[in-house]
């Protein structure tokens, strides 16, 4: 039986392109790619729903069980980043490398397609749909630049491409493919309803590389940091951020982000909490050294006090608590360290009297 790898990102075009493989007789083994830039971890429609929901990789689990076909999930790992930060291909309109970033996933389809004898790619692309990765240029550069010359067939588009390997060898029989093009959804959602498709989840996943706001604190970040870790990229969907003197400084926006700043705070980080009134946690990266202060931990406590709620600000300032990023975290945090050993109780500590900063310094300082 001929068998193919899709591309499965749960959404509507990767599950038609399967459903048309399907019909073709064609067995697929699916393969979804998770990243820390997307934005389908809300729930959406499903959670509303009631329904297990745990973004675009359950959106996947649950095609590949309808159909009844194998998935593998993948995720983007911190080698993306290189991708992210020296794009051959260039940006989109934030920091997405959309050329790139395709020619990385299809890279790791080709070593999956090997790995199970599959003879070619399918993907749920629509030629025309996305300005920067789906034209017709940009499809042969991934193809050349991921070694799939021919192997990536396109079930949605195909017949507005030259036919692929599988197609001139007559493992799939290119009559039966499909012609749209552009950026309208209507034909996909007319071809759900002829192949009896239902419940499909939302019509496109989300990037947050693509998001101009985001951007700027992941080029702040690639641009101060070489050995960028997981943590890195989890942060920078938290909190307000700031450069001072180089160091980065996180201030929370709301309840939620000061629980997940302290459980994201690793020993050396310099963790702020105010102490007799109510405001935001500030993290200091990488500057958590107590036994003296210093004026990125200064200045995060000014930024705490401006973000405050106004009953907080009453002149002669306030007092904040300084501690490691080891003793913050809160009850239900890891009660062992990375490297085994049990959390401390309790630490070092500063307390640090600080005034708000002006708005002045909020606009030098701020990333985003
Ligand atoms: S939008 Fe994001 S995930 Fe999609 S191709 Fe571009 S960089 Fe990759």
């Amino acid at each position: 039986m001929t068998k193919a790898v899709a591309l499965l990102s749960g959404g509507l075009d990767s599950t038609l392109a399967v459903k048309l493989m399907l019909d073709q007789g064609i067995e697929v083994c699916a393969l979804n790619f998770t990243s820390a830039f997307c934005t389908c971890n809300s729930g959406g429609r499903h959670k509303a729903e009631g329904k297990e929901h745990g973004g675009c990789r359950s959106e996947a689990r649950n095609v590949a069980e309808k159909f009844n076909i194998p998935i593998k999930v993948l995720a983007k790992g911190l080698d993306y980043m290189e991708v992210v930060r020296n794009p051959r291909h260039g940006y989109g309109k934030g920091i997405n490398p959309c050329v790139d970033c395709r020619v990385y996933m299809f890279s790791l389809a080709k070593k999956y397609m090997e790995e199970t004898g599959a003879s070619f790619i399918i993907t749920g692309e629509v030629l025309g749909q996305r300005p920067m990765s789906q034209r017709r240029d940009t499809f042969r550069i991934i193809e050349k630049e991921s070694g799939l010359i021919g192997l990536i067939l396109r079930p949605l588009s195909a017949k507005h491409l030259e036919p692929t390997i599988p197609e001139i060898n007559g493992l799939v029989d290119r009559a039966k493919l499909l012609d749209m093009a552009g950026r309208t959804r209507r034909p996909q959602m007319e071809l759900a309803d002829d192949l009896r498709v239902e419940d499909y989840p939302c019509p496109s996943g989300g990037c947050l590389l693509t998001d101009k706001i985001f951007s700027k604190k992941v080029r702040d970040l690639l641009d101060h940091k070489n050995d960028i870790t997981t943590k890195d990229l989890h942060t920078l969907k938290i909190g307000r951020h700031f450069r001072h003197n180089g160091v980065k400084l996180v201030v929370s926006r709301n309840e939620s982000e000061n629980a997940k700043l302290k459980l994201m705070a690793q020993p050396g980080d310099a963790v702020l909490e105010p102490i007799d009134f109510s405001g935001p946690v500030a993290v200091v990266a990488g500057n958590g050294r107590l036994n003296g202060r210093n004026a990125a931990v200064d200045m995060a406590a000014r930024l705490i006090l401006r973000y405050a709620s106004s009953s907080s600000k009453s002149p002669g300032g306030k007092s904040i608590r300084v501690t490691d990023g080891e003793q913050a975290r809160p009850a239900g945090g890891p009660s062992r360290t990375a490297g085994g050993q049990a959390r401390p109780a309790g630490g070092p500590e500063l307390i640090v009297i600080a005034e708000p900063a002006d708005d002045e310094t909020i606009e030098e300082i701020r990333v985003c």
